[in-house]
């Protein structure tokens, strides 16, 4: 078995930030992702507010993270899943689809996933026009009819980035305000080629081969109706990836969160959690990046006991 002092769950914003303090702390450091390294912030079209970047393509920003990570002295392992964990205060197991592994302590960031919407046609039409990544599948649908769900921040940058694209963008959304920050709402109500319906709900999602309608229903008038789409974007918010952790004894919060201190540290002693699979209410890559730091600095006090940290 392979031995490692911090194993890293997790190749996002939070646990490529843990990658490169746990290494320039001298910690023999791997992170493990299922997914190529990057994390969900790879799908933002364009990240607009982390300090030091005004605008910057959420792919860059990802990409430059991995490269600092591996810089750093971190090994990343990519499209490697883990499938179970063994987590005791004296040793934890981290077993993958391609080993398994030993380490004195374990940071889990593992994030999210994108919610669905549950209605008649999603799954079924999911790559033939339903997409949750706007970055990905935009390009797919230059100068057509393409439609957004939700109304936070993730539906309105992803409105913003097709907007680009697209002939026209419509968004539906549940109530008559966004809960989008103020700045990209202003952004929204600029565009030509964007048209909101408020208080609207979509009921199914309709097509042949490829998505071509969707069937909305106006919540204060009472009224559903068919409109002509070409591809439709669900944004509407995340859930965590911590079945595994909380099958491995982990607490979480009542949707799922794994619960820690302001220290990142869970109820096992030297297992640690950052970013989105976190109950901290905001999630940002700057916090996820905070958090990231946090925990790898908790570990390596953990495993070295510093005589100015114990
Ligand atoms: P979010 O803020 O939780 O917003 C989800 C939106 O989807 C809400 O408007 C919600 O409606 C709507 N919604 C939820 N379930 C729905 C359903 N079943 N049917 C229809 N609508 C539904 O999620 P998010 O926009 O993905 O953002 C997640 C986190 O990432 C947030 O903390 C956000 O700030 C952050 N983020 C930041 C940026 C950035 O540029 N700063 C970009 C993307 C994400 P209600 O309003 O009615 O609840």
């Amino acid at each position: 078995m392979e031995s490692w002092e911090l194993i890293i769950i997790g190749a996002g914003s939070g646990g490529l930030a843990a990658g490169i303090y746990g290494a320039r702390s001298g910690l023999k450091t791997l992170v493990i992702d299922e997914k190529l390294a990057g994390g969900t912030a790879a799908d933002a079209p364009i990240v607009e507010n982390y300090p030091g970047f005004p605008q910057i393509a959420g792919g860059e920003l990802a990409q430059n993270m991995t490269l600092h990570c591996k810089k750093a002295g971190a090994t990343i392992h990519e499209i490697e899943t883990v499938t179970a964990l063994e987590l005791k205060e004296d040793k934890k197991i981290v077993k993958t689809t391609r080993a398994e592994y030993e380490a004195k302590a374990v940071i889990i960031a593992t994030g999210s996933h994108y919610r669905e919407i549950g209605v008649k046609g999603e799954k079924e039409f999911r790559g033939k026009g339903v997409s949750y990544c706007g970055v990905c599948d935009g390009p797919f649908f230059k100068g057509k009819r393409v439609l957004v769900i939700g109304g936070g921040n993730s539906a309105a940058t992803t409105t913003l980035y097709l907007s680009g694209i697209a002939a026209e963008v419509v968004v539906t959304h549940r109530r008559d305000a966004f809960r989008a920050e103020e700045a990209l709402v202003k952004d929204i109500a600029s565009k030509e080629n964007v048209q909101v319906f408020w208080n609207t709900e979509v009921k199914e999602i309709r097509g042949e081969k490829f998505v071509n309608k969707v069937v909305v229903h106006h919540k204060k008038k009472g009224e559903t109706k068919e409109i002509e789409v070409d591809a439709v974007f669900v944004q509407i918010g995340e859930a965590p990836n911590s079945q595994i952790a909380h099958e491995a004894g982990l607490d979480v919060d009542e949707h799922g969160y794994i619960k820690t201190d302001v220290f990142q540290r869970t109820n096992v002693a030297g297992v640690y959690a950052a970013g989105d699979v976190t109950s901290h209410p905001v999630k940002q890559v700057g916090t996820a990046v905070g958090q990231g730091i946090t925990a790898a600095l908790e570990a390596y006090s953990y495993i070295k006991r510093p005589y100015y940290r114990r």
